[in-house]
């Protein structure tokens, strides 16, 4: 009986790995919703609308726009683009990468940042909360407590849209995306 019930849970916990670390009383409302089904709708409720910001281009815009406002010292970015083929797991929300080359006899640095193409389709908030997240990491490579100072000055809901976000992610891989266009056309 009792294996039972736990092997009856487990399929509903294992669609809360983005939510890993967070609190036994937090991963049981979310497991609530989830079994209601109601995940989506209370993340449209607080979150109505999908961002635009459809193109590579708009991307670098808006990260660049993050980057002056708070980071302005820190190297440029040579490239922002979505990723399809990032996946979504853990820390892994986007990635950034540092190249350095050779070129003409001096040191080259590049860096650039992919965000995960789930965030094409999903609100300005969360867009942000990821794209903080990686310019972040241009100062501090590790998840330490100046990193997350850092996400905090360029955006000082920085935890609470990180814990949405991976409300977000989960409804994703369960459900899809509230925030599709298809979708998102009913509201107008
Ligand atoms: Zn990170």
């Amino acid at each position: 009986m009792i294996r039972e019930r736990i092997e009856g849970i487990k399929p509903q916990m294992h669609h809360l790995k983005y939510l890993a670390g967070y609190s036994p009383k937090i991963t049981a409302q979310v497991t609530e919703l989830v079994a209601e089904n109601r995940l989506g709708l209370v993340l449209v409720q607080r979150y109505p609308k999908a961002h635009n910001i459809r193109t590579d281009k708009a991307l670098y815009d808006f990260t660049v726009a993050i980057k002056n406002e708070f980071m302005r010292t820190a190297q440029p970015l040579s490239r922002v683009a979505y990723d399809g083929k990032i996946h979504v797991i853990n820390n892994a929300l986007g990635t950034h990468t540092f190249v350095s080359r050779v070129q003409g006899g001096k040191l080259k640095a590049k860096h650039e940042i992919r965000i995960g193409s789930v965030f094409r389709d999903a609100p300005r908030e969360f867009l942000k909360m990821i794209v903080v997240h990686e310019l972040a990491h241009l100062k501090e490579k590790e998840h330490n407590k100046a990193f997350y100072q850092l996400c905090e000055y360029m955006e000082p809901a920085y935890h609470q849209l990180e814990f949405d976000t991976r409300l977000f992610l989960t409804q994703v891989e369960m459900a899809g995306s509230p925030y599709l266009p298809e979708f998102q056309g009913h509201n107008n």
